[in-house]
């Protein structure tokens, strides 16, 4: 709908006038509100353009990152892969005050072990925070494996169903108290009450979510495992996993979340992305419903791909979020986009 010219209206007539026009799907006067925290792509180009900033449109509620924020508050940020423990030593500095880790990680599934990095990093006098999005607090308990803090993307699985984005943090009373006070309190990144209400709506669910999330995932990594288009599968829990051991210790379940590598690399990444049908091309995940993504040509397209392999994101790398639809209606779709391979 073509935006109207406001450049000549008096004050009052803007106030009434300007941000508002017709939507563009239903006609609606009144601006629409779309309570959605990730946004479908087309096809692979259309999330390319967008994430190169080539193409206007939506693409996730909110992105940022340790990088670019951390380093102007004085606090340096060292990388590191922590599912090889002897990294933890080299890496652990004297001015370390924190060790971040998420487990199993984005998008490579590999698997850290909270239990053997907390003893380390309290030896060297380091606290530890653990991002437990994928796993949620049903499969995995970092506080009860020595983690002081943990973290939440609740937008994800404890949501469930896309449409809040919202996080938690959660461990000592004192350190809570702490970041209420400072800052909650004087940065104001405060959850509305309507997302909460989501939150609490979502999380009545969750194990049972959980549950046939985890199920159908199983039967997925198994189908994938066995395709020949698919060089090789990372999902924690299938026995040909490197750390699978670790992943049936340190929690109750294995996830949802699957990478693969296609046969075929990047030209089979982008073909594959472009005849799913019932799965979703987006970014996020745990969301009731199946999203898939090819980070080569998508979330990753404008990183040089020396970078990008670096971080583990190969070209035929896919990324799937196994939702909770019938599992035959998840694998046929994939069969399908797979054999145009
Ligand atoms: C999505 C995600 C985040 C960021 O969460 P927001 O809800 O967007 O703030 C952090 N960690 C992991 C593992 C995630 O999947």
């Amino acid at each position: 709908m073509e935006k109207k010219d406001l450049g000549k209206l008096g004050f009052q007539s803007l106030c009434c006038h300007a941000g508002q026009y017709a939507d563009p799907q239903t006609g609606a006067h009144n601006t629409p509100i779309y309570q959605t925290s990730t946004f479908a792509f087309k096809n692979v180009q259309d999330g390319a353009d967008k994430f190169a900033g080539e193409k206007e449109g939506y693409i996730y509620t909110r992105l940022g990152l340790m990088e670019e924020i951390l380093p102007r508050y004085g606090i340096e940020v060292t990388f590191a892969d922590l599912s090889d423990l002897d990294n933890v030593d080299e890496y652990l500095q004297d001015n370390t005050k924190l060790v971040y880790l998420e487990t199993p990680s984005n998008p490579t599934l590999n698997l850290v072990d909270i239990e053997a990095i907390s003893e380390k990093a309290h030896a060297a006098g380091a606290k530890v925070i653990v991002d437990n999005t994928f796993m949620t607090p049903y499969l995995q308990n970092p506080l009860a494996l020595g983690a002081d803090m943990v973290v939440h993307s609740a937008t994800k699985y404890i949501g469930g169903h896309g449409d809040a984005i919202a996080g938690i943090i959660a461990g000592k009373e004192e350190m809570l108290a702490e970041i209420r006070m400072t800052t909650l309190k004087d940065f104001g990144g405060i959850i509305s009450p309507f997302n909460a209400w989501l939150l609490l709506r979502g999380l009545k669910t969750l194990p049972i979510r959980v549950d046939k999330h985890t199920e159908n995932a199983m039967e997925v990594a198994e189908f994938l495992e066995a395709h020949d288009k698919v060089e090789r599968v990372f999902y924690p829990g299938l026995e040909s996993h490197p750390q699978h051991d670790l992943a049936k210790k340190q929690a109750s379940g294995f996830g949802s979340m699957i990478s693969f590598e296609l046969e075929g690399g990047y030209d089979a990444g982008e073909k594959m992305m472009n005849n799913v049908n019932l799965a979703t091309l987006a970014v996020s995940l745990g969301d009731v419903d199946t999203l898939i993504q090819h980070p080569a040509s998508m979330t990753h397209a404008p990183v040089p791909r020396e970078e990008r392999l670096a971080a583990g994101i190969t070209d035929g790398l896919v990324r799937i979020s196994i939702g909770i639809e019938n599992v035959e209606d998840i694998i046929a779709d994939l069969e399908n986009a797979l054999a145009v391979l």
